[in-house]
């Protein structure tokens, strides 16, 4: 890119020009290089935009000043914003000092009608996510009735966009935008069958197949493209976006990729060692219970969570080992406890290695 000019060069203006001078200053050359004037003229279009910039910067007294003291290094940290790709840019940015609100669209491509976005939510389970799904829903979306004919829109001859000439600072200037009879179609619905909006629409039911990525989390977005509206008229559908919901397992808590499962077991069975069975998604998992398990325990198996929707990575599921101390006993029971209420092996008596609830709570998130 060549070097930059001095900003008071470009308008024209001298270095103390009151903000008025320059407002005018810009506006007569806007006026000159506009592109609607000066129509695949480069030249006058990067004068155009160059103007646009040293606009941007003399009009904002904070930054006239950073320019004055430092000049362009001094705006250089803000100038990515002070580069107008589209002409049209600078019309929304300055159209205060226009006077008038410029519907320009230069050289804008042509408008294809898309119909709208469907928006569905949906409830999915922890079954579901573990292993991903495939889900069958009913949607309404909006299709063309069968029986309507379309003729070319009378008010935009079939093009979908209106054009009308404004007078404005620029002198007599065409402006255009979306034809509000057709809604950018560019056709109008002539024979409409009774129960069919004026559009040529009806909303028809229709079961559309989902697939549950595994791993899928509560408020993921899923696209479905072409499921959504048609706009009137024909064209593109518009998208289904399903929104996932997670509907809470009563078992298995999640917590990012991890899986918390609260597990009871008895005091022999705490005491004397076992091997007990726990529930998971469909299946069984086999849990060892080590002689002299304290309640409190977490046992961690790797792997068992839940996998990453986005890689391969999976996450482990989190036993929580509590014991489970009955709250009635047989008279023999109670016996039996009472004879071990003074035995020392019953004395709890933690060392090191049974580590503080809170300390093995740290380990598991470290
Ligand atoms: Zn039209």
């Amino acid at each position: 890119m060549a070097t930059k000019r001095d900003y008071y060069e470009v308008l024209g203006v001298s270095k103390n020009a009151t903000p008025e001078e320059i407002k005018k200053a810009y506006r007569k050359l806007a006026i000159q290089y506009h592109p609607d004037k000066n129509p695949n003229n480069k030249e006058a279009e990067e004068k155009f935009k160059e103007a646009a910039e040293a606009y941007e910067v003399l009009s904002d007294p904070e930054k006239r000043a950073r320019y004055d003291q430092f000049g362009h290094a001094g705006t250089s940290d803000i100038g990515g914003q002070y580069t107008y790709a589209d002409p049209y840019d600078i019309f929304e940015r300055f159209k205060d000092i226009f006077g008038f609100d410029t519907g320009f669209n230069f050289g804008g491509g042509s408008r294809t009608s898309k119909g709208s976005n469907l928006r569905v939510r949906i409830k999915v389970t922890l079954d579901e996510i573990i292993n991903g799904t495939e889900k069958k829903i009913k949607i309404k979306r909006a299709v063309l009735a069968k029986g309507v004919n379309f003729t070319t829109c009378r008010i935009c001859n079939g093009t979908g966009r209106v054009y009308r000439v404004q007078n404005t600072i620029f002198g007599a200037m065409r402006t255009e935008s979306i034809c509000g009879h057709c809604q950018g179609t560019g056709k109008t619905a002539s024979s409409i069958p009774p129960g069919v909006g004026p559009d040529g629409l009806e909303r028809k039911e229709e079961v559309v197949t989902i697939q549950i990525p595994p791993g899928a989390v509560a408020g993921m977005q899923l696209q479905m493209r072409g499921k959504g509206n048609e706009p009137p008229g024909g064209g593109t559908p518009g998208d289904l976006i399903v929104v996932i919901d997670e509907v809470e397992h009563d078992k298995f808590k999640r917590e990012g990729l991890n899986l918390h499962y609260e597990l009871y077991v008895s005091i022999p069975d705490a005491v004397l060692g076992s091997q007990v069975e726990i529930p998971y998604f469909g299946n069984k998992l086999r849990i060892k219970i080590d002689p002299g398990t304290q309640s409190g325990k977490i046992l961690r198996l790797k792997g068992k969570g839940i996998p990453d929707v986005n890689g391969y990575e999976k996450g482990d599921l989190l036993i929580h080992v509590n014991v489970w101390i009955p709250k009635k006993l047989s008279s023999e029971q109670q016996r039996i406890m009472q004879s071990w209420a003074n035995d020392p092996n019953f004395t709890p008596s933690p060392t090191s290695a049974d580590k503080t609830f809170f300390e093995r709570v740290k380990e598991m998130f470290s």
